[in-house]
């Protein structure tokens, strides 16, 4: 059964994942920190992503773009003018609409709730700051509310370091901001989040071949990290939907607690974005083919991951209450890959024969490996304070030890446990945590 959104908020808490933004303050609700077991677990949501959507390919290559750019960036891509209208959101569905277009002012035209629509706003959803001392419109810039116009204003510039050919992506993972009327769900919709964006560029004629493609490269990502598939699905947008630059988008979603929601959109961006930069920069974007001898705007697909959200939803599907012995046994069954910590070290006793052994063990698989070496508590505490938190492997430094130069290793999902000769613990490990 799937957890509550309350059972992940806890024990994001209570074992150091995520916590409240300036929670000593009263908090605020649209942003959150991450702790030691959740930077971790983000850090290697991204790391994966980098790995397959750029290290396994020869096709793709990475950028870090910067938060603040040139105004005109957001003219160009249409965020400016898209978002300034007298905006009112439903607080059941979440839905913005725009007052002037509504019908019923009393029923949501999405959901059907009654009285649900909050005060109309003329409503940006970028953040808005300025660059310098003089706060005037001419030093008006935004945060970022994604990171692909970043792509798309270095597209010339990557392709001509680089010398790409089509078909080529430039991929990006960094902060956007957005000023969310109504943020909410934990991590799910934050004003402040991460997203994992790479923007494919190809040929007009082969944008469709390519836009499969990647959705089923992408779901497949997830599935490939422990993901469980019936709880992930495909949905193509309806025509009405669609964003104005896009010819095609669907998103994979996730079974939240709450239901179905977006986890990523994959969006045929056709050449729109590199028109208007083009038109507004007056460079040219165009792509020279030498074979054909023809130039033109290349086509994009961009699969629009959020990392945050993502590092949610794996939170989420990795949560399992079990029952052993009689007692109930929480355990996180996050992928080896995903894991905070690979390993935890526990000597049974405080006593420092024992502490000494576990810290010289520890020292040596910590080149290798992210570890804790946890000394409190009773060792059945502790193993299920690992399986909280996800630790596939625990291991054992006990009395025998001293005896016999083995230790105990236990794994997570099977709590099966092997004695193994100290100087073969590292392989024992290596060859379990695939690394
Ligand atoms: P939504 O409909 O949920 O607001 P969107 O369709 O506007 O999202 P995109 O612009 O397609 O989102 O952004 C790509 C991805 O970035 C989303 O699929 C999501 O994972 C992530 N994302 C977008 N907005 C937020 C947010 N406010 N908080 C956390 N993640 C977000």
């Amino acid at each position: 059964m799937a957890p509550s959104l309350d059972t992940i908020a806890n024990l994001a808490k209570q074992r150091g994942f995520v916590f409240q933004s300036s929670e000593i303050y009263g908090g605020i609700r649209s942003a959150y920190d991450y702790g030691p077991l959740g930077v971790e677990l983000l850090r290697n949501v991204k790391d994966e992503w980098w790995r397959r959507m750029v290290q396994e390919r020869g096709d793709v290559v990475g950028l870090d773009s910067a938060v603040l750019q040139a105004r005109q960036v957001w003219q160009a891509s249409g965020h400016e003018s898209v978002f300034t209208d007298p905006l009112v959101e439903c607080r059941n569905c979440n839905q913005r609409f725009r007052l002037d277009k509504l019908t019923d002012f009393h029923t949501c035209p999405n959901c059907g709730a009654k009285e649900s629509f909050t005060e109309p706003r003329a409503f940006n959803l970028m953040f808005r700051t300025h660059t310098g001392p003089v706060e005037d419109e001419d030093n008006l810039v935004y945060l970022r509310p994604e990171t692909a116009q970043g792509i798309f204003i270095n597209f010339e510039n990557v392709r001509r370091a680089l010398r790409l050919k089509l078909p080529f992506g430039v991929a990006q993972i960094g902060k956007s901001f957005r000023n969310e009327i109504t943020p909410g769900q934990f991590v799910f919709r934050t004003r402040e989040f991460e997203q994992m964006e790479m923007e494919y560029f190809v040929h007009p004629e082969e944008a469709d071949r390519h836009f499969e493609y990647w959705v089923d490269e992408r779901v497949k990502w997830y599935t490939d990290l422990g993901m469980t598939a019936e709880n992930l699905r495909v949905r193509p947008h309806e025509p009405d939907e669609l964003s104005h630059y896009s010819a095609a988008t669907v998103d994979i979603e996730y079974a939240f607690p709450w239901g179905w929601d977006e986890l990523e959109g994959i969006a045929n961006r056709t050449d729109f974005d590199l028109r208007q930069h083009a038109e507004h920069s007056g460079e040219d974007l165009r792509y020279f083919e030498q074979d054909s001898g023809e130039r033109f705007y290349p086509y994009v697909i961009e699969p629009a991951a959020g990392a945050t959200r993502t590092t949610f939803a794996f939170l989420i599907d990795s949560y399992h209450e079990e029952e052993v012995r009689g007692e109930t046994r929480t355990v996180l069954r996050l992928h080896h890959r995903l894991a905070p910590y690979k390993v935890a070290i526990l000597p049974l006793s405080k006593k420092a024969e024992l502490i000494e052994p576990a810290e010289k063990l520890a020292a040596d698989l910590r080149r290798h490996f992210m570890l804790e070496v946890d000394v409190t508590q009773s060792i059945g505490r502790r193993y299920r304070r690992q399986d909280e938190i996800g630790t596939p492997y625990a291991v054992t430094v006990d009395f025998d030890t001293l005896e016999d130069q083995a230790v105990t290793v236990r794994d997570r999902d099977t709590m099966e446990q092997d004695r193994i000769p100290l100087p073969g613990v590292l392989t024992y490990l290596k060859e379990r945590l695939g690394q």
